[in-house]
């Protein structure tokens, strides 16, 4: 499955060659322990609402809710049970069917009326009648920051709930403000460091629960830092010889550190 294309339409109805997700109210997404993967053939029994939400040259993938029946190839797997099925390509795919999915199914009020708002719609806008907005789906900027100093590279254990592995400066854009300005603020927030040369490398979607990754490289003025405790359990400089348990593929995170170290100077 390649060249995922995003595209959204209520009004269209699968062909017998598409494909479908299907997502439960427990946010599970139907998986095939068989073949591997999240993509299954069009069934015969259909739920009654089914939203396009990629197309692929001549092919359409559409999300629905749960389904009555499954077969014993097929469950539903829960977030905790996702990470180990999770490549290049089933990242794009959960990312944007769980995040429609919960702009359909759980976005149901207006945040200045607390009037119901519409049925999704075609160019996936909901609409308050009471004081006639329209509201599309929110995500949320994040910056990923690789620091480097000497042939070094800064990596840090967050005090969140993946405290055993190392990993680069992360944090959320701020209303307002540059991705830049993001990286230089967050950078000194979490371990005191001035920096220069950033970088821009590359973007991720992350659905747990709607991230925007962007990921910089940039360079420390020196090597003197000082952790925020709040945030940061522990931090250090590490050559490529030396690196600790950084995330696994195919996390952004992942990638900006393996570049990073390779063009170190
Ligand atoms: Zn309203």
């Amino acid at each position: 499955m390649k060249n995922l294309t995003s595209s959204f339409s209520i009004s269209q109805k699968p062909k017998p060659d598409d494909l479908i997700v299907s997502i439960n109210s427990r946010k599970e997404i139907l998986f095939n322990k068989k073949n591997k993967n999240f993509f299954h053939k069009v069934p015969d029994q259909l739920p009654s609402q089914i939203f396009k939400i990629f197309e692929e040259d001549n092919l359409n993938i559409f999300l629905v809710e749960e389904l009555k029946e499954i077969n014993e190839e097929c469950e539903y797997l829960s977030k905790k049970f996702l990470y180990s099925h999770l490549n290049e390509n089933s990242l794009i795919l959960i990312s944007r069917a769980f995040q429609i999915y919960d702009w359909i199914y759980k976005q149901k009020f207006c945040s200045r009326t607390g009037n119901k708002l519409s049925e999704v719609r075609e160019d996936l806008s909901k609409f308050c009648d009471s004081c006639t907005r329209e509201y599309f789906p929110k995500m949320s900027p994040c910056i990923l920051a690789a620091i480097t100093h000497n042939k070094k590279i800064l990596l840090v254990k967050h005090n969140n709930e993946i405290r055993t592995l190392s990993t680069v400066i992360a944090g959320f854009v701020e209303l307002g403000e540059s991705l830049e300005d993001c990286v230089k603020r967050e950078v000194f927030e979490e371990v005191g460091l001035k920096i220069k040369n950033i970088k821009y490398l590359a973007s991720q979607s992350w659905p747990f629960p709607n991230q925007l990754m962007m990921a910089f490289s940039a360079e420390a003025l020196n090597d003197r830092f000082e952790i925020d405790n709040n945030e940061i359990l522990e931090a250090n400089w590490y050559s490529k010889e030396n690196l600790p348990q950084i995330p696994p593929e195919p996390s952004l995170s992942n990638t900006l550190i393996l570049n990073t170290l390779k063009t170190m100077i």
